[in-house]
């Protein structure tokens, strides 16, 4: 039997959907879209409701509106659950992160973490500038002292790194090297209240739903080496990675689904389709004027050299 069937070029559009989108929201799923579908691949919308007390399924319908809208249609995925690696909503998929954990489990290679919040913030380790630090490993097992953790809640199950330096090619930023133990630390898989880590649920999702190419914003370029660290020990293909700019506003902070002026309920009352992917368009590269365009010019027009090699696009 062949072995060398031509695999599809599939990317993805993957959304919390714990508000309306915005400008940025949306310009990374025109960039992706435009990705695929300008070398005849396929595109899948996956809905990232894994923070319950975050997502709901409002906002989900309210993304596949706003996508239909712009044109931006999926092959695979969404509510409905077209295509067969479904279901297509992470919070129905609990069972799939449950099998790839107690395969790393199995490589003794977890370790539960009773570590509260304030304890890691107040550990000397380095703090990043999402907010999180680099994981001292205080609770690795064989570090621990088991008396002094008695009767204290397991607050996460942390995934061990290895002392390596992760490379891969991004496909706005070059090559990328991110030291596992220097610049991440051991990574959350699950939480202490069972809710599963994005970093675990993204890899298992996008390896079992065939993804070849992971678009999406630049703020995740580092979480891109922990995923490849996981593809790794799964056993899994890694996807290739392109990290694109993330939208600012003027104070330089990057947009949020709060950012009211710029989310799509307000862009859809004074805008039409083709202007808002003129304003895309323009701010990726792909024409030389924010004119309003056709989805299937901008087809034309995509070219992944043009698109700006930056961390941020102030609009
Ligand atoms: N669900 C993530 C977000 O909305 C995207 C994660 C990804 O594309 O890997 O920011």
């Amino acid at each position: 039997m062949s072995t060398d069937r031509q695999k599809v070029i599939k990317g993805r559009f993957a959304p919390s959907p714990s508000g309306r989108m915005h400008l940025g929201n949306v310009f990374t799923a025109v960039l992706s879209w435009l990705s695929v579908k300008s070398r005849g691949g396929e595109w899948l919308l996956r809905i990232e409701d894994l923070d319950p007390a975050r997502s709901k399924r409002s906002f989900s319908e309210l993304i596949e509106d706003d996508l239909h809208w712009l044109g931006l249609d999926w092959d695979e995925g969404g509510l409905e659950g077209k295509g067969e690696c479904g279901p297509y909503c992470q919070s129905e998929r609990s069972e799939l992160y449950e099998r790839a954990l107690d395969r790393l489990t199995a490589q003794g290679l977890t370790y539960p973490c009773y570590c509260t919040r304030g304890e890691l913030m107040a550990t000397n380790a380095p703090h990043l500038s999402d907010g999180r630090v680099v994981y001292a490993g205080t609770c690795r097992p064989e570090r621990l002292d088991k008396g002094c953790v008695e009767g204290k809640n397991v607050r996460a199950t942390r995934l061990r790194v290895a002392e390596e330096e992760i490379r891969f090619c991004d496909g706005i930023f070059g090559e990328t090297v991110v030291d596992l133990s220097s610049e991440v630390g051991d990574f959350v898989v699950r939480r202490g209240d069972g809710a599963w880590a994005y970093q675990l649920a993204v890899v298992v999702d996008d390896a079992m739903m065939g993804v070849t190419e992971v678009m999406r914003g630049c703020d995740l370029l580092q979480s891109a080496a922990q995923q490849i660290y996981l593809y790794r020990l799964l056993g899994y293909e890694a996807p290739r990675f392109v990290h694109v700019p993330l939208l600012c506003n003027e104070a330089g902070q990057r947009l949020s689904k709060r950012d009211g002026s710029l989310n799509m309920e307000a862009l859809r009352k004074d805008m039409t389709a083709e202007e808002i992917l003129g304003r895309i368009g323009f701010l990726a590269g792909l024409t030389e004027c924010g004119k309003k365009v056709k989805l299937t010019d901008l087809l034309e027009l995509y070219n992944e050299n043009r698109l700006p090699k930056k961390e941020q696009i102030i609009v």
